[in-house]
């Protein structure tokens, strides 16, 4: 590219006026809940009419998870205050 065919600030901008994004188009499921369109519902899992996600097995196994979360935290606490102990009796 040269100089004299490099686009200047004004033209830049000018270009740009059309290149921002637009926010989030939300649309209300037919549970009532407000939905992302082409994407399922979070609330009820339906896409276009049709169960596709299991909302219930998905909380069990979230629910499951969070407590397998919060027994390593707990482990791993025990371990550092134990590696403590030790340092501070050495
Ligand atoms: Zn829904």
């Amino acid at each position: 590219m040269v100089v004299r065919m490099r686009a200047n600030r004004s033209k830049t901008g000018m270009r740009r006026s059309h290149a921002a994004i637009s926010g989030t188009r939300l649309s209300t499921c037919e549970c009532g809940a407000n939905r992302i369109s082409h994407r399922a519902c979070p609330e009820c899992g339906k896409y276009n009419g049709r169960v596709v996600i299991d909302i219930v097995a998905r909380t069990k196994r979230e629910q499951r998870r969070t407590k397998r979360r919060e027994k390593e935290l707990k482990e791993s606490g025990k371990d550092t205050t134990k590696e403590k102990e030790a340092t501070a009796k050495k």
